[in-house]
């Protein structure tokens, strides 16, 4: 079972928890690609992340920044593509050059960009379901490299697996 797992949070502290619970999986060289519309929560994951990594300023959205650094236990580079047109604007931004760099690579809008993402990454996708604080997140591991380690990341997202009650 090497598949999408569904997640569920009921408020924007429960995504900052589960992504520090996400965090404690990743290291160096890994890519996370989060998608989902304006609102759904991928920079208050992002939020979570950096906390597990140790990050204690306050990580705020990179969408006119369009490129955060951040330095944790690990480097992190948090981006939004969102307001870049072309690919050419986000390899501009040095994307490639953060991806060989023993660093954490976190997209907002990662879709936006998926030829350039490594064939091993960790996609999120998160939705709205209804009005309230509920938030869907469908965690999938991509790529070879993640077939041998999305057992950890299932493992570590189990409290808040969306059993559908
Ligand atoms: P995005 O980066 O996807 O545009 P943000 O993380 O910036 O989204 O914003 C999400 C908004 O929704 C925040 O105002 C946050 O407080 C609120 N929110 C409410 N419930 C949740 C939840 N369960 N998970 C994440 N954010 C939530
Ligand atoms: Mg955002």
């Amino acid at each position: 079972m090497h598949g999408t797992f569904p997640l569920v949070t009921s408020s924007a502290e429960a995504t900052r928890r589960l992504g520090s619970a996400i965090a404690g999986v990743l290291g160096p060289g890994d890519v996370v690609s989060l998608t989902g519309d304006l609102g759904a929560g991928k920079t208050t994951l992002v939020q979570g992340i950096a906390r597990g990594l140790g990050v204690e300023e306050p990580v705020v959205s990179p969408t006119f920044t369009l490129v955060r650094e951040y330095r944790g236990t690990v480097p992190i580079y948090h981006l939004d593509v969102y307001r870049l047109d072309r690919i050419q604007d986000v390899l501009d931004l040095g994307f490639e050059e953060m991806l060989d760099e023993q660093a954490l690579v976190v997209v907002e809008w990662g879709d936006a960009i998926q030829g350039l993402l490594p064939q091993n990454h960790v996609e999120a996708e998160l939705s709205i379901p209804d009005e309230d604080d509920r938030r869907r997140i469908l965690v999938a591991p991509r790529g070879p490299a993640w077939l041998g380690r999305w057992d950890r990341l299932f493992e570590v997202t189990t409290p808040w697996a969306d059993t559908g009650g």
